[in-house]
């Protein structure tokens, strides 16, 4: 590359970090705005960049912890590098019949995110096809945030029992809405069976789109080998993978954390440089929310607040991170 031309390149870099704001040394200070190449998410460089963190809870059951407060700590505690606000959609008083208090949820979480220079997936937490809320809201978002290297859209949780054809079709709507305000953030892209159906995706991808990943969700107690198996064979086939949402026990959120086939998910997404969030920030007596009840809303959670899971996704995020977010 000549010497203009990277004179030209870090100007670029140093524009889009001033207009995030983000603190110097952060992870977007550094990496700037994301792209996919072939597989693989990518800094504003085009190396390859693996992002690790925390999902938030339904925001309609835990609204407590979707505070600015809680997203500092996860950045310089946990040392996340991005977090995702799961904007429940479906449940009596979530995003369909209190949209205002969606937004009051998650609009400090986004926030934050970009105040503290992490990346932030808006989590349109749904299990069923709901298009024009979808688009009013993604249309919102793009509007306010798409200038923001920091944010990630993720257009569809999880199908339940959809076909690929109807969330491919879903995702393409979505997909020509933000893009139409939009160029470039990443978007991830759900697929049937809660994201375990990413051969679907292989066979058949949306074409014509750039910046686009798709998601693999895990739960290591229930999801074995054959899934791992299953999204190299995509991943061979020209899939991006991004994993917003995994953690260790049953696919039910409870029973026992199995360890062994955590750790061998951990491996695999390293080797393999695929992004992922665990779940989740939420205290319900379940062993994949990862605070007691009486840890506080705003962080500071020592580890006599952590439960097992906490502790293991804490750890799992610090052994591989390095952000040098300052408390
Ligand atoms: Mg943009």
């Amino acid at each position: 590359m000549k010497t203009s031309h990277i004179i030209l390149l870090a100007f670029f870099i140093i524009a889009s970090v001033q207009l995030s704001g983000a603190p110097k040394n952060s992870p977007v200070a550094i990496n700037g705005k994301l792209q996919v190449k072939g597989v693989q998410l990518c800094n504003e460089l085009g190396e390859p960049l693996v992002l690790r963190g925390t999902s938030f809870g339904w925001h309609n059951f835990w609204p407590r912890f979707y505070n600015k407060k809680a997203v500092k700590w996860l950045a310089t505690d946990w040392k996340c590098n991005v977090v995702r606000a799961a904007m429940g959609v479906g449940p009596k008083g979530s995003y369909l019949d209190n949209p205002k208090f969606a937004l009051q949820c998650i609009t400090p979480v986004i926030d934050a995110a970009i105040k503290n220079g992490i990346y932030v997936v808006i989590d349109f937490h749904s299990h069923k096809m709901h298009t024009a809320e979808a688009k009013a809201f993604f249309t919102q978002m793009a509007t306010k945030y798409g200038k923001y290297p920091n944010v990630i859209y993720e257009i569809w949780n999880e199908p339940d029992y959809f076909t690929w054809p109807e969330v491919k079709a879903y995702s393409e709507e979505l997909i020509k809405t933000i893009r139409a305000i939009d160029p470039d953030n990443i978007i991830l892209v759900g697929n049937p069976h809660w994201d375990q159906d990413v051969h679907l995706v292989a066979e058949d991808p949306i074409k014509n789109v750039t910046n686009i990943m798709y998601t693999m969700h895990f739960y290591a107690g229930t999801h074995k080998k054959w899934l791992r198996d299953r999204t190299d064979d995509a991943m061979a086939k020209g899939i991006p993978i991004f994993i917003s949402e995994c953690a260790g026990m049953e696919a039910t959120g409870d029973g026992p954390v199995d360890e062994a086939e955590w750790q061998a998910f951990l491996d695999w997404m390293t080797d393999r440089k695929i992004s992922w969030c665990v779940w989740s920030v939420s205290d319900k007596n379940e062993t994949c929310s990862m605070l007691l009840p009486r840890a506080s809303s705003k962080g500071n959670w020592d580890d006599s607040l952590l439960k097992s899971w906490g502790k293991i996704s804490r750890n799992s995020i610090r052994a591989t991170n390095d952000n040098v977010v300052k408390k």
